[in-house]
């Protein structure tokens, strides 16, 4: 598939000839764009906005040139639909490459779902600016609120994009109204919507006060009307309002506008790509993707108003070898570095990192260091992702995403640099998984296979793990929650076609130590022939929580010798692997190797790994040793008048309420609940509601579990299910 012809290609081929012509022999080409017109966003939704949609129709007018009564070739029905058919599959592909108005713009693709937190949360981190779709009839939802919040920590600029103006009962002025009430955004509507419902028809464009009337199908180009009169008042009520609002935040406007000054939409788009990026302010514009009515204004709106990397602050890098923290510009001239953010195996070409470059470039072919893992690997082929094809590119520049092949030992997460200069971005952070369940295939034959297809999904998703139970031989998957973990089951029908059976969730409890002790550990055997002996003392306290496990050495004057130290330490790590309380893993432990004695014949590496066991077993029992629960965040919205029932029972599940909020008749109620009460929670909020209630959940954090509780884990054990 030849690349769409736009003035932005004309460039790239004139470039690839000029390398060329200078000897080069790369068949691969260079990035045609320069910095200032490339545009990194997501586009983010809940669930059933339209965001496939959409980006359907945005892939769809990106190949071509947007040209005012362009008609495409014979029977565009079919032809629409065979291509349909084959972006159905690419536009699950992480991220895609297309080009408007002379610019480069890479879309990432994001989930819908809350439950896939982690997903939203590493494409955020890694973009620039973002697209909001919502429903024109529901307006703001749940799942847009969790996704406007993650964008806020990130200072992710956005558009909104009010869909499906076409339904009946669609409604531009109450989401206007929900995006600031809701989101406490700053909306700034540039459009008013033509005609409502089955009626919709276009937009009228407040910039200029223009109308733009869309037909049906998308291959012929929307045509300009003149403004109905009876839009005229409205319209200039509602460009008054936009430059009044973005007077606020912009000195010349406010002048102009005190002095009843003539504003050009220049002008107005100027100051909208300041306010945008400053996040300040949100641009909103409407449509109907499905009707392929709005979308081409959508795309003009994120070249006008989104941010190119170098409008957004330069990323913190810690140099490894000066360690010291530095800024790295956005410059092509600055030293590599770039993020691994996601990695998938592709079908057709294997694994691929996909990597975001915050500065310097590289080359395809070249060695790179992955800092955080210490080590050097080579670089393959470079892919910018397109909706039906791939591009080999010869460099990685400064604000690509792009995917790589050929790096095997690189992870989400990981900082890739010059072996030269080392830098360590921050890396994503990932929750660990909170839930399990034991898997098996339903066909034994299938045993392989499942074991290659968890594998790969592990790869895929860094919330999600997979391992074997030692006692049982039972294979375990592990993940954020239920759905989550349901969802990693469907997928291993549909794409791996595996059946697997599950059996049924057990919570991820932990243990930890409330108090500080000390206990000698000793290990002596003498049993004819060479003996055994170790002995230590050991002083534990808790963590930090999060830090996980720390050991440190203060023996003195050779107490122990240097080669047994190393030992004691894996015997305590050993010992954390099964807590005192039930069995579970201990988290968050400081451990102090204080004194200890050895025989010069007898004593031996295994017989100090056991002295270090036994010695940290015994001061966990004088520590006051507990146990954790993972609790969660939950959010439900329901019909008024369920409130009373979904609360009494969220009270009988020791749920902590956050708040309340009723709107018209609409509450949503936030609540933190130990997983463990969690189960099942889908079917019995439906059956409480009618099925009127929507909820979201997510891991929040460890707990201590309350002592009648924690009783009833004990009895149960480690393996009860
Ligand atoms: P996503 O979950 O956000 O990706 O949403 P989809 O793009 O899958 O859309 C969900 C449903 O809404 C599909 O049945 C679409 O056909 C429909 N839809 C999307 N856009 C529109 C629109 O503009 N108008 C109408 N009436 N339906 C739409
Ligand atoms: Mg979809």
């Amino acid at each position: 598939m030849p690349l769409p012809i736009t003035a932005g290609n004309t460039m790239s081929k004139h470039l690839n000839t000029q390398l060329n012509s200078q000897g080069a022999k790369e068949k691969v080409i260079p990035r045609s764009y320069p910095l200032e017109r490339i545009r990194n966003i997501a586009i983010i939704a809940h669930i059933d906005a339209g965001k496939t949609t959409v980006t359907e129709r945005v892939l769809y007018y990106t190949k071509r040139t947007y040209k005012i009564g362009e008609v495409h070739d014979g029977n565009a029905v079919m032809d629409w639909m065979a291509q349909e058919r084959e972006r159905g599959i690419t536009i699950t592909a992480a991220a895609t490459s297309c080009f408007w108005n002379d610019h480069r713009i890479n879309i990432i693709d994001t989930p819908g779902h809350i439950d896939f937190t982690a997903e939203v949360e590493r494409c955020l981190r890694v973009l620039d600016g973002g697209v909001v779709v919502f429903d024109a009839v529901s307006g703001v939802e749940a799942q847009s609120e969790a996704v406007w919040r993650q964008a806020n920590r990130y200072q992710v600029p956005r558009i909104c994009f009010i869909n499906k103006m076409d339904r009946i009962g669609a409604n531009y002025e109450r989401c206007l109204d929900m995006i600031a009430k809701r989101l406490g955004a700053n909306a700034l509507p540039l459009q008013l919507p033509l005609g409502a419902e089955s009626e919709f028809r276009g937009v009228v464009d407040l910039l200029t006060s223009r109308a733009l009337e869309f037909d049906d199908d998308p291959d012929v180009a929307p045509i300009e009307v003149p403004v109905p009169e009876e839009y005229k008042e409205t319209v200039e009520e509602y460009r008054t309002a936009l430059i009044e609002k973005l007077a606020e935040h912009d000195d010349a406007m406010l002048m102009k506008f005190l002095n009843s000054e003539e504003i050009t939409a220049a002008e107005i788009a100027t100051a909208l790509r300041q306010v945008t990026i400053a996040g300040k302010g949100v641009p909103v514009l409407c449509g109907a993707a499905y009707r392929n009515k709005g979308v081409q204004p959508l795309l003009d709106a994120v070249v006008d108003y989104l941010p190119a990397p170098p409008d957004v602050p330069p990323v913190t890098a810690y140099d490894t070898k000066k360690e010291a923290e530095i800024l790295l510009p956005a410059s092509d001239d600055a030293p590599f570095a770039a993020l691994a953010f996601k990695v998938v195996t592709d079908p057709f070409v294997g694994r691929l990192v996909y990597l975001r470059a915050y500065s310097g470039k590289i080359k395809g072919g070249s060695e790179v260091f992955n800092t955080a893992r210490g080590k050097r690997e080579r670089i393959g082929r470079l892919l910018i992702m397109h909706a039906n094809h791939r591009e080999e590119v010869s460099d990685a520049d400064t604000g690509a995403i792009i995917a790589s092949l050929g790096l095997k030992n690189t992870f989400t997460g990981d900082t890739l640099c010059t072996v030269a200069r080392p830098l360590l971005l921050e890396s994503i952070n990932f929750p660990n998984p909170v839930i399990s369940v034991a898997i098996e295939p339903r066909a034994r034959a299938d045993q392989d296979k499942i074991g290659e297809a968890l594998q790969k999904l592990t790869e895929e998703d860094p919330t999600f793990k997979v391992s074997v139970n030692s006692e049982t031989g039972q294979t375990v998957i592990s993940g954020m929650g239920e759905l989550h973990l349901d969802v990693i089951v469907s997928r291993l029908v549909t794409e791996f076609g595996v059946q697997a059976r599950v059996g049924k969730p057990r919570v991820a409890y932990k243990e930890t130590i409330t108090t500080s002790a000390s206990a000698e550990g000793r290990f002596v055997q003498q049993t004819g022939g060479r003996g055994q002996f170790g002995a230590v003392e050991l002083e534990i306290e808790p963590g930090t929580p999060g830090e996980g496990f720390k050991f440190e050495d203060r023996t003195r004057g050779g107490a122990i010798p240097r080669q047994y130290i190393g030992p004691v330490e894996h015997g305590v790590r050993e010992a954390m692997d099964t807590g005192v309380v039930a069995g579970y893993p201990m988290l968050d432990i400081v451990v102090r190797l204080v004194d200890g004695s050895y025989h010069e014949v007898d004593s031996s590496e295994l017989a100090f790994k056991m002295a270090g066991s036994i010695g940290f077993k015994a001061a966990v029992q004088r520590a006051a040793p507990v146990l954790l629960e993972p609790v969660m965040k939950l959010a439900v919205i329901t019909p008024q008048e369920f409130m009373g029932d979904i609360i009494s029972d969220l009270n009988a599940k020791r749920g902590q309420i956050e708040f309340i909020e009723t709107q018209g008749d609409l509450s949503s109620i936030r609540v933190q609940v130990p997983l463990a009460e969690t189960f099942g929670y889908a079917t019995s909020l439906r059956s409480m509601t009618q099925g009127r209630a929507t909820h979201s959940m997510e891991f929040d954090r460890y707990e201590k579990v309350p002592q009648a509780m924690a009783e009833k884990i004990k009895v149960l054990g480690r393996d009860y299910a």
